[in-house]
């Protein structure tokens, strides 16, 4: 562990709204250039494993039909070398690693393709609920196989009728009439793994009682539970995903997980590690991706140059770049943050580390949202840097883009997770906790009277400025939309003003992310992408703050509300950096380095 301490202000998961509208600039967060040699070690076998054991059958993974025997192997392989419990501690068999050489792994393994996949939903979903709230005698018996990769794990909680509203799940648990066993029915779908998985967690309803959601532990083969068809998907094509028919399927009733009543909340809670790792997985598909594009772009030749030798190709790899580093370090300031609140260098205090996720949900949904567009914009725009050749199967960019889709859908859709991230915040003001509507109305006096500040001299003044307008624009956006519809109920049908201020927040968070670290160890590079990113936030926050505060005003009242927004943007209006000089720049060190290189 890094002897420094890496912390934030922002109490309570945040990002530092509740300390008003100060800035923390003294503060400092994890990033990765303060890896432990312990993290970059990890991070450097599993690249090697990447490298030599999966890319090279990135085909053969795809093409594999039936028992998924390459799947198993390499996930087998992968426990050997404790990747598939990083942080589980030892006494189960885990490496007992902390949690940031979790986020490290799960990064590099995200070049994995549709292996990665199978290896998330094993060690995460299939694993994570049995460890977060299985009993010793449950963690005895199956854990250890689980980490050891005797036996792989699965997570069965969407039903045909049940996505998105896991309330609606109509699968249904009773108890025998002896107290042995629970009989199970239902029906289940997309379950990743389910090709191959020896142990599924599954989310039913006690007595088909909705008060009494459970998770309940069914092992391949038991009499009753089969497997459907492979799913004919558009990516991911070597990950298993199959639906699951339950007919009377006799459950011990030792293979209860937690509580009754509680299933749901043990899907909630595990699921802010999924999207947390879901972020780092893609900031390192994204990565990977680059390095398609950027050695495509320095080969390929047109009019007698190569590609990168041409603006707008320069310019798609810029944004590649910027996308993936603002990305990056909004995942490792979160796992910083996560790891210092629940104190512990592994996770043996399980119920903190839940707790610890919890407290930063907002910050997990809103990396889930952040990373798997970022890798998505990555992914269609190296198709693009390809051309006709990106289209054609034979080149590996048509695949990283079918690939890249998913993640968009799983984990909890991105229209969900925003509505997560905005609404968690939002209940927190209403709570007291961030006092937004507050902030909004004292603001409205403050920017009467300000007629805008000079800018020190300091590097990062215009930025640091900037990131507290967006802050300012969201108060009072934001502000405004709680004085209008106070309560939950009010608020949840006004979805596309929630994801325009959720939009917001992600600018937010990434800005002051990719800000605070590169205060702390920019280089030049560093420099050009926060000053690039950054300002494209100020002005799309700007024109989402008028488009939210247009609908809920209008005549004079809209006026003044548009006038403190312009009073916002003046710092950018007097300042405007010139894009595309900063564009090239980044683009020509990529194309120079010739991979990604920070
Ligand atoms: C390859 C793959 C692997 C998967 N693996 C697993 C797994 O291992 N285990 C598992 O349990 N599930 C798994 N899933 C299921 C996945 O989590 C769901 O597909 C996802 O949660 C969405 O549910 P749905 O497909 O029913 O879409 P729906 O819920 O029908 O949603 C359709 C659209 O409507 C939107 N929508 C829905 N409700 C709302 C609302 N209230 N407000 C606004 N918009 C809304 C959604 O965002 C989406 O855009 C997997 C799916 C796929 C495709």
């Amino acid at each position: 562990m890094s002897s420094e301490k890496t912390t934030d202000t922002s109490a309570g998961g945040y990002f530092s709204i509740p300390s008003g509208l100060g800035f923390p600039v003294t503060e400092k967060i994890f990033t990765p250039e303060k890896f432990t040699e312990e993290q970059k070690m990890a991070a450097e076998t599993a690249k090697k494993f990447i490298e030599k054991e999966v890319a090279p059958r990135i085909n053969e993974i795809d093409e594999q039909k039936g028992d998924y025997a390459l799947t198993v192997k390499l996930l087998k392989k992968a426990a050997e070398l404790g990747f598939l419990a990083i942080d589980v501690a030892e006494e189960y068999g885990g490496a007992g690693s902390d949690f940031k050489t979790a986020m490290c792994v799960s990064e590099v393994f995200g070049a994995g393709g549709s292996w990665a996949v199978s290896w998330a939903a094993h060690s995460g979903i299939g694993t994570h609920p049995l460890l977060f709230f299985g009993t010793e005698a449950q963690k005895k018996k199956y854990l250890t196989k689980l980490v050891g990769g005797e036996w792989t794990g699965a997570f069965g909680a969407t039903e045909p009728e049940a996505g998105t509203d896991l309330y609606g799940a109509k699968t249904k648990a009773v108890l025998s009439p002896d107290g042995k066993f629970y009989i199970l029915n239902g029906n289940k779908t997309f379950i990743s793994n389910s090709g191959f998985a020896d142990l599924f967690t599954i989310l039913a309803k006690v007595d088909g009682d909705p008060k009494k959601s459970a998770c309940f532990l069914v092992e391949r083969g038991t009499p009753g539970f089969t497997i459907g068809k492979e799913e004919n998907k558009m990516g991911i094509c070597g990950s298993s995903t199959c639906p699951l028919n339950l007919v009377d399927v006799k459950v011990p009733a030792e293979n209860l997980l937690g509580e009754i009543g509680k299933g749901i909340h043990i899907i909630f809670n595990t699921l802010n590690l999924g999207r947390l790792k879901l972020g780092a997985m893609t900031t390192g598909s994204g990565k990977y991706v680059i390095n398609d594009a950027v050695k495509y772009a320095a080969e390929r030749k047109q009019f007698g140059l190569p590609l990168s030798s041409f603006g707008f190709i320069k310019e798609k790899l810029a944004n590649m770049v910027v996308g993936a580093w603002m990305t990056e370090s909004a995942v490792y300031r979160t796992a910083g943050m996560v790891e210092e609140r629940f104190k512990a260098t592994d996770f043996k205090n399980l119920p903190a580390v839940l707790e610890a996720l919890r407290e930063y949900e907002i910050e997990c949904a809103i990396l889930k949202v952040a990373g798997s567009e970022m890798f998505w914009y990555i992914a269609d725009e190296n198709v693009q840097v390809h051309g006709g050749y990106g289209y054609i199967k034979d080149y590996l960019a048509e695949r990283y883009l079918r690939d890249a889709r998913i993640n968009r859908i799983f984990e909890g859709t991105n229209e969900i997770n925003r509505l997560t991230a905005i609404l968690n915040m939002l209940e927190r003001a209403g709570k007291g906790k961030l006092p937004l509507a507050k902030a909004g109305a004292a603001l409205a006096a403050q920017l009467e009277e300000s007629s805008g500040e000079e800018l020190s001299d300091e590097k990062f003044a215009l930025q640091s400025e900037l990131v507290n307008n967006i802050k300012k624009m969201f108060f009072v956006a934001g502000g405004r939309v709680l004085e209008k519809f106070p309560t939950r109920d009010k608020i949840v049908g006004e979805q596309e003003i929630l994801g325009r201020l959720s939009n917001m927040l992600i600018l937010i968070y990434l800005s002051e992310s990719g800000l605070l670290r590169a205060k702390e160890h920019g280089g030049e590079i560093q420099e050009a992408i926060v000053k690039l990113y950054v300002q494209n936030a100020a002005l799309e926050a700007e024109k989402l703050a008028k488009e939210v505060l247009a609908y809920l005003e209008e005549g004079d009242m809209l006026k003044s509300y548009l006038g403190r927004l312009k009073r916002l943007g003046r710092t950018l209006a007097n300042n405007l950096l010139d894009p595309v000089s900063l564009q090239r720049k980044i683009g020509d060190k990529l194309i120079e380095k010739k991979k990604y290189f920070l």
